[in-house]
């Protein structure tokens, strides 16, 4: 249910979208520069601080809220977009949610502002969608976590203004034989933490994505993130509640190839006419529009069951899976539309077109959530 307040929030973010971010996140796309000037304004807004209570330096707002912000800003371009998004969803929100009293007070505040951002680091060399395969190890000495092993696709972890890295490690190992993975909390600069060079990636390219290795990282004991053993737990609550965010995200771009495509059909010629006039074309426009509204009452209703505290798993996997798949077809069609011009990095369509991939990848791929969506009907697939 979009309040007033929503559809004010909206407006403006609609506004800043396409005042701030449109006209210089092409540039930093083509240099893969990180545009720390757009995300400062972003924290102006209040945006990183949106779905966290004011005692934080929050916003007071939900999680749907942020997801519409995440719709709006994907409408103009993702690589801001998944810099928001990791820095709240993934983050933040494990310090609000799990984290003690003192850890709340002392990140919170600043990540909330924008000035500082954070990143979740689960993903390693050797375990991805396996993310229980992780082999990272910390364990207790002299009253710190001793940290080693290695973090791949970590998003915001090397950035000027990056403070923290919570990550997933083995701490022990269960009465069942089975691994005790617990969360702790690393700041950005502690010794032994390295940060590989960025990635060079297909998308995303004014994101930041690094490779983090963890040699001896020594850290205090106070910064386990919640209980003990209860890694594994919390980042699946993470991640549950993150797909609704991608499948925001999603709907943003596929919306944003709608509008450029409605664009550049109305006013293309060919033939002596405008394409938009070829029935093909109209109804290629007609078809990105359906699957983005669909994709959008997917997530819609995944957050508001969400935010009535019922079972959101399912509905979170099926806005997940269908937004992102729709992206991608939503952006190959708005290539076409485009034709010679749809190939050329000037043109925002392109860049929707490397960026829509990612969407079936991060944060749980298609398959997974085919996986969970299927398991949750009470089908195990093997
Ligand atoms: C740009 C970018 C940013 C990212 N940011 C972050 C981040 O901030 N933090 C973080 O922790 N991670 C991050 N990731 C990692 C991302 O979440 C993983 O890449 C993703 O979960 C898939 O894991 P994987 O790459 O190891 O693929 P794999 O798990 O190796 O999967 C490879 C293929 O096998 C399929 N597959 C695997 N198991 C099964 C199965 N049982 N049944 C059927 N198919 C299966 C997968 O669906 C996939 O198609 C990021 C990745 C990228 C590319």
């Amino acid at each position: 249910m979009i309040t007033v307040e929503l559809r004010a929030l909206q407006d403006v973010v609609r506004q800043f979208a396409n005042d701030v971010i449109a006209p210089v996140i092409a540039k930093h796309y083509e240099d893969c520069t990180f545009p720390y000037e757009v995300i400062s304004k972003i924290g102006d807004l209040g945006l990183f601080g949106l779905p966290f209570s004011e005692e934080y330096g929050g916003g007071g707002g939900d999680y749907f809220a942020l997801c519409l912000v995440l719709e709006e800003i994907a409408r103009v371009d993702s690589s801001v977009a998944i810099t928001l998004e990791a820095a709240v969803s993934l983050g933040a929100m494990p310090i609000y949610k799990f984290g003690t009293e003192e850890q709340k007070q002392e990140w919170l505040p600043q990540l909330s502002s924008g000035r500082m951002i954070g990143a979740f680091g689960l993903t390693e060399p050797e375990a991805g969608s396996d993310a229980g395969g992780t082999k990272t190890t910390a364990r207790l000495e002299g009253g710190e976590w001793l940290i080693n092993g290695s973090k791949s696709f970590i998003t915001n972890s090397g950035t000027d203004i990056t403070g923290l890295i919570t990550v997933t490690a083995v701490t022990g190992t269960l009465p069942n034989g089975g691994k005790e993975i617990s969360t702790i909390i690393v700041p950005a600069g502690t010794p032994g933490l390295i940060v590989a060079p960025k990635y060079s990636k297909v998308g995303w390219n004014a994101s930041d994505t690094h490779e983090l290795a963890f040699s001896d990282v020594r850290v205090p004991e106070s910064n386990l993130l919640g209980i003990r053993g209860q890694g594994f737990a919390q980042f699946l609550r993470i991640l549950d509640e993150g797909r609704i965010a991608i499948a925001a995200l999603s709907v943003g771009l596929a919306q944003g190839c709608l509008d450029e495509s409605l664009k550049y059909a109305n006013t293309r010629m060919a033939f002596g006419r405008t394409i938009g006039t070829n029935q093909s074309i109209a109804f290629k426009i007609a078809d990105m529009e359906v699957r983005s509204h669909t994709a959008r009452l997917a997530y819609y209703d995944a957050a508001a069951r969400m935010l009535r505290g019922e079972d959101f798993k399912r509905h979170a996997a099926i806005a997940k899976l269908y937004a992102s798949e729709i992206a991608v077809t939503n952006a190959r069609e708005a290539t076409q539309i485009h034709g010679g011009y749809g190939y050329m990095n000037e043109y925002p369509v392109a860049r929707m077109w490397r960026d829509s991939k990612i969407l079936e990848i991060g944060e749980g791929t298609s398959e997974v959530q085919r996986m969970l969506i299927a398991r949750d009907l009470g089908v195990r697939a093997s």
